[in-house]
């Protein structure tokens, strides 16, 4: 068997080569964190209108050169310019604005309600303050797109970005941080390529970090990274399950399923993987849901592909070797099963039958391959959901809104659906999340900004005298102690004796102070 070319060298399309793109020396991360950190303490100091304007610029600069971009897409993961401009490039305009309004929310500073009597002269307000350099480290699949839910929450919130590319779509990375380097004072956004040694060697020179990629790896980071106490968002696989039941409109939930299964072939960490259906429908539904997939197109088959091809050689395997098992333990190919195209094209693929054994139930395929299994009632279906390591989207299809909200609830999963799915991931003001082995990280959204701001309690007070409960312990304070413990019973009559005490109390303490 020849071996496969090395990351980014080759084009999944049609197999043709391209221009390696040099790895960054780890030795060099230093000096960009070193660059960034100057540009940071700049950054943080305008306001958050002034980098919102700023912002601006690179998103319009970025929309100018939308060609570039959807060339370089194409190029380097075989989408088509429409399947990249649709789900990559055109909900960047819309993102800015929410995602600023984000912003405003939590970077909003709050001050603290204080009680007059027992804090007197007292402020305290708390702030959000910039981490200081972020480490952005990106998965392949929306080479594009993956990056806005960090990169603008990190910026608004005044940090440096470091990106960090994967090694199989080097030259997206590349054309980001070009972007915003244009617009940003020089050294705020930078880029570091390479594999997964210069994204280990990232993590130890960050204050801060978000990794969007496989299991594996996001645990050996969040290792590091609890290591180092820095904050890291780590956003996860998936095995995201779709539940079918029998009242579902079923035009529109096998379009629905058949788009967030095979949708950026499969590539999606909030594919639908797993579709449970009601036996009552699953006949005609598995019928259609074939038909669909039998009928799309993969690139670069005519100028409207619906899909691309698979990103990587070791990708293709993968989804090789999880239908080979589903065939092998007794599931049915309904549609698909082969490769496609000169490239690394497979088409869409759908297996009935499946069942709990399957590596098709289990794993995280990350291909155009759908796999049913047919249930009883919905309440096997919420298990069979749920006994899954992965829980990063769900969804449920029926014409019964509460009873299908009601039954999304249920699933074991950071986004729930009923009668859509893998949607959120292009909000900026809905918190995109997972639970279990996908990880703790919460992406976009007011919520994510844990990562990107550490709280900051300022506390000032304007108090001339010094406080009663301060040194000397003394007979006073001792009855300060009872009264308080009274008050603390609810006796209002309590309240009305501190004040002599105070006073006391004060004059002892002002004279320990004096050293009289
Ligand atoms: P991956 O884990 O192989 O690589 C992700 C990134 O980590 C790459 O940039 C890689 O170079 C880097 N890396 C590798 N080893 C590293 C190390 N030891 N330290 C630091 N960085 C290292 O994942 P992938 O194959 O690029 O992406 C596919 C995976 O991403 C799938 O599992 C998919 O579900 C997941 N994903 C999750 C989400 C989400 O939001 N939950 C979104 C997109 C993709």
């Amino acid at each position: 068997m020849t071996k496969p070319p090395a990351p980014g060298t080759f084009s999944p399309a049609d197999g043709r080569s391209l221009e390696p793109v040099a790895s960054t020396p780890v030795t060099e991360l230093e000096a960009l964190v070193e660059r960034a950190r100057d540009a940071q303490i700049r950054w943080a100091k305008r306001t958050l209108a002034e980098r919102v304007e700023a912002l601006e610029r690179v998103v319009a600069r970025m929309l100018d050169r939308a060609d570039e971009i959807l060339a370089i897409l194409g190029e380097e993961t075989g989408k088509s310019r429409t399947d990249a401009l649709l789900n990559e490039l055109s909900g960047l305009g819309p993102y800015l604005p929410v995602a600023a309004a984000e912003a405003r929310a939590a970077l909003k500073p709050v001050k603290v309600k204080l009680s007059p009597l027992d804090y007197p002269g007292k402020k305290i307000v708390t702030e959000a303050v910039p981490r200081g350099v972020v480490g952005i480290i990106a998965p392949w699949n929306y080479a594009l797109g993956n990056f806005y839910k960090p990169i603008f929450p990190a910026l608004l919130a005044g940090n440096a970005v470091i990106l960090k590319p994967s090694e199989y779509t080097p030259r997206t990375g590349a054309w980001v941080a070009a972007q915003f380097e244009a617009e940003l004072p020089a050294g705020l956004v930078s880029v570091a390529q390479g594999g997964g040694d210069v994204g280990a060697a990232l993590i130890e020179v960050v204050d801060a970090l978000t990794f969007t990629g496989s299991v594996p790896t996001g645990r050996k980071v969040a290792v590091r990274a609890a290591e180092r106490f820095i904050p890291c968002s780590v956003e996860l696989g998936g095995k995201d399950a779709a539940i079918v039941l029998a009242d579902c409109n079923l035009d529109r939930t096998v379009a629905g399923v058949a788009q967030w299964g095979l949708h950026n072939c499969g590539q999606n960490c909030a594919a639908i993987e797993r579709v449970y259906v009601e036996g009552v429908i699953a006949d005609e539904f598995v019928r259609r849901l074939g038909a669909v997939a039998d009928a799309l197109h993969v690139s670069p088959d005519g100028p409207h592909a619906d899909i691309g091809p698979l990103q990587s050689h070791a990708q293709l395997a993968i989804v090789e070797r999880h239908v080979a098992d589903a065939l092998k333990k007794g599931a049915t190919l309904v549609a698909g099963g082969e490769r496609t195209g000169s490239g690394l094209g497979y088409r869409p693929t759908v297996l009935d039958h499946c069942t709990p054994e399957m590596l098709v139930m289990t794993e995280e395929t990350f291909g155009p391959v759908i796999a049913v299994q047919r249930v009883a009632e919905p309440e096997e279906a919420v298990a069979l959901a749920n006994a899954s390591p992965y829980g990063l989207n769900g969804s449920v299809w029926t014409t019964n809104i509460d009873r299908g909200t009601e039954l999304a609830r249920r699933l074991d999963v950071g986004v729930a659906y009923v009668n859509n799915h893998s949607f959120g991931g292009a909000l900026a003001n809905v918190p995109w999340t997972g639970v279990k082995e996908t990880g703790t990280g919460v992406a976009a959204s007011r919520w994510s900004y844990h990562t990107f701001t550490r709280p900051r309690t300022l506390f000032v007070d304007t108090n001339k005298n010094p406080d009663p409960w301060w040194f000397p312990m003394n007979e006073e304070l001792a009855q300060m102690g009872e009264l308080l413990l009274e008050r603390a019973r609810g006796s209002k009559a309590a309240l009305l004796k501190l004040p002599p005490l105070l006073g006391k109390r004060v004059k002892a303490i002002q004279k320990l102070a004096r050293g009289d």
